[in-house]
């Protein structure tokens, strides 16, 4: 009885404890999308000053310019673009899912979408999107579609060379979650990054070979988690990934 007793109070304990830790947690990250908000939207303004005087300074004084300072103006203004993008997605990131509707969402719908939205990245690679049964569910519409895009062009950008790029995309139902899958044909990802993948500005190639800003994959696990879900990936480097997640079945 004692023991009984006291076993209880310790899974008490240990539940509060669970618990207290879930809510700070909570609230650091809350924290830290509110910081990312305001310095993303600070750093736009001394960002636009930069690039408008360097424009300025291009137009007005180019004629004088030797071939250093066309070059240095030059990289200015490339740099003050790339800023301009990874403030931008850090200000996307900060603010993706506070508008969020719960829907039943067509995954269907969203799929003939991204397929409109990437109509020329899949023209011009001639990449062969396929899909199987895929379901009605409650979701976050807006975020599935971006989901569905960044997964869907990451699949596309990190392609193999002279290989005509597939993506298979299947969804499964267990008891209580729907699971998808992506799978590509592409370069493949060293299991070693696995998990870097998914954080903010963490990429694996050099923009020379790759456009990008290591953005993309930390909406899609934000996304997968605003939906209570998972996210993972299984690959080999040179064969193809898959990107799996799971949406939590709430209907
Ligand atoms: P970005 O695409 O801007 O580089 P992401 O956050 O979308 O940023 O992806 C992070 C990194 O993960 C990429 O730089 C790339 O190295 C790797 N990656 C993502 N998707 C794939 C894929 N389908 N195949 C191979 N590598 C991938």
């Amino acid at each position: 009885m004692l023991n009984t007793l006291i076993d209880i109070t310790e899974r008490k304990e240990s539940e509060e404890k669970l618990k207290h830790y879930y809510l700070q947690l909570e609230a650091k990250n809350k924290e830290l999308e509110q910081f990312a908000f305001i310095a993303s939207h600070d750093l736009q303004e001394p960002l636009r000053t930069i690039s408008s005087f360097t424009e300025l300074l291009n137009e007005e004084y180019a004629p004088t310019f030797d071939e250093n300072a066309n070059k240095y103006v030059h990289f200015i203004s490339q740099s003050a673009n790339r800023m301009r993008h990874l403030i931008t997605g850090l200000l996307e990131y900060s603010r993706l899912g506070s508008k969020r509707v719960l829907k039943q969402t067509d995954s269907n719908e969203i799929l003939k979408n991204v397929i409109q939205n990437l109509h020329s990245a899949i023209k011009e690679s001639g990449a062969v999107v396929k899909a199987k049964h895929l379901p009605v569910l409650m979701a976050y519409p807006l975020e599935m579609e971006l989901l569905f895009q960044n997964l869907i062009g990451n699949a596309i950008k990190f392609r193999k060379k002279d290989v005509v790029v597939e993506v298979n995309i299947t969804a499964e139902k267990t008891s209580n979650e729907w699971q998808f899958t992506f799978t590509d044909n592409g370069i493949g990802i060293d299991e070693k990054y696995f998990e870097k993948i998914f954080l903010l500005f963490q990429r694996l190639h050099s923009r020379n070979t790759h456009e990008g800003s290591g953005i993309g994959l930390s909406h899609c696990k934000k996304i997968v988690e605003l939906h209570n879900g998972k996210i993972w990936v299984e690959s080999k480097s040179g064969e193809g990934s898959t990107f799996y997640f799971t949406i939590p079945n709430i209907c």
